[in-house]
């Protein structure tokens, strides 16, 4: 039988850029991730610390609620320490969208569903932001959808969405403002995805992915890793965001570990480990557990094998940066292919480790 071709991922949606302060969104940009603070935004010590956390586990934009007249005049604090673009979340009161603006936020995020008081107001926020350089995310969401088109389609369809999106884009075009980029989140990811795609037929504007309530850690991670992997893998979305009924940290490994999964991010550490089974020698699940533990937060691209037995351990081991292939109360070690010596099971976890940490110093990283 003859070969079939390798079929690469899509070519990316061409999309206009914007930029939320210093990250470009759309064009050629590297497709972004990001996530939202859970503290409340007027505790500035305590939102920025949140910022830095999520900026170290490699967030690259952040978005902060503005529920209050609180949190808006805690935002030029938090906009001016925060190191990574703050968004401003504003839904029902168009007057905190100037203080943003004013703040210094690198974007404003409002929802068409529930700021009805803002269709008078687009003509001056079109101004402000164009002025600022301030882009803005026009966010639909099943869940606050416009009644209009509640009444119009009988539910949050992928068209109601889309139509909404559209809808609100349109009013701010009409101010000659273009600085936009777009999101059509729903809990179903079929529904989803179809609103994205059809936003991508529809438009240029760079699209911000996200299914919304995804629920907790486990289910929505997977919610998430479905529609998104659908989208990015036909070119669609420029930025992430992974809503997780969990730390946003979480949301912040399980977006770069898509991107990471679908070769759209360079990848860091890879634990390549196999689900063992009636043959394996050791237990797996807790050498996986260890080393995975023990190696978190190494910035080095680094596949790591942790095999249970003889079968595939060598294959795989051999194949990856660093490896072990265990049987008989022993672990082979491999380091770029190459058997380097052969350790106790105890010593197993303590050997990659040390191998691990060397690796990353003879590349340079700490
Ligand atoms: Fe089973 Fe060995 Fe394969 Fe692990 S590597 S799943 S223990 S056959």
């Amino acid at each position: 039988m003859p070969a079939l071709p390798t079929k690469p991922l899509a070519i990316r949606r061409k999309s206009r850029q914007i930029m939320v302060g210093s990250v470009p969104v759309g064009g050629d940009a590297p497709v972004s991730v990001q996530s939202m603070t859970t503290t409340l935004t007027a505790d500035v010590n305590a939102t920025l610390q949140q910022i830095a956390q999520l900026t170290a586990a490699g967030c690259q934009i952040v978005r902060v609620a503005v529920p209050s007249q609180d949190d808006a005049d805690a935002l030029p604090a938090i906009a001016k320490k925060s190191q990574i673009p703050v968004i401003a979340d504003i839904h029902f009161q168009p007057k905190y969208v100037f203080a943003a603006i004013d703040a210094g936020c690198a974007a404003v995020r409002v929802n068409p569903g529930n700021i009805k008081a803002f269709d008078d107001k687009v003509g001056e926020i079109a101004r402000a932001a164009k002025d600022a350089g301030v882009p803005i995310r026009i966010g639909v969401n099943a869940g606050s959808l416009d009644k209009r088109l509640y009444e119009k389609y009988g539910k949050a369809t992928a068209e109601a969405l889309v139509e909404s999106a559209l809808w609100e884009c349109s009013l701010f075009e009409e101010h000659d403002f273009r600085d936009i980029k777009i999101s059509v989140k729903h809990n179903d990811p079929v529904v989803m995805i179809n609103a994205y795609r059809q936003l991508a037929e529809a438009c240029d504007y760079p699209l911000h992915l996200g299914v919304t309530e995804a629920g907790p850690a486990f289910q929505g991670t997977i919610k998430s890793a479905v529609a998104f992997g659908a989208l990015l893998a036909e070119g669609i979305g420029d930025t992430i965001r992974v809503s997780l009924s969990a730390p946003p940290v979480e949301e912040v490994k399980v977006g770069q570990q898509i991107l990471e999964s679908l070769g759209l991010r360079k990848r860091g550490l890879e634990i390549v480990s196999c689900p063992s089974c009636g043959r394996a020698q050791v237990d797996v699940y807790k050498l996986a557990d260890q080393v995975s533990a023990a190696l978190d937060g190494l910035k080095v691209p680094l596949r790591v094998a942790v095999m249970g037995c003889v079968v595939n351990g060598p294959g795989e081991a051999r194949e990856a940066d660093l490896g072990v292939a265990s049987g008989n109360g022993k672990g082979q070690i491999f380091v770029r292919g190459e058997v380097i010596k052969t350790v106790p099971e105890a010593q197993i976890v303590e050997t990659l480790i040390e191998e691990a940490f060397k690796i990353a110093s003879d590349m340079g990283i700490d």
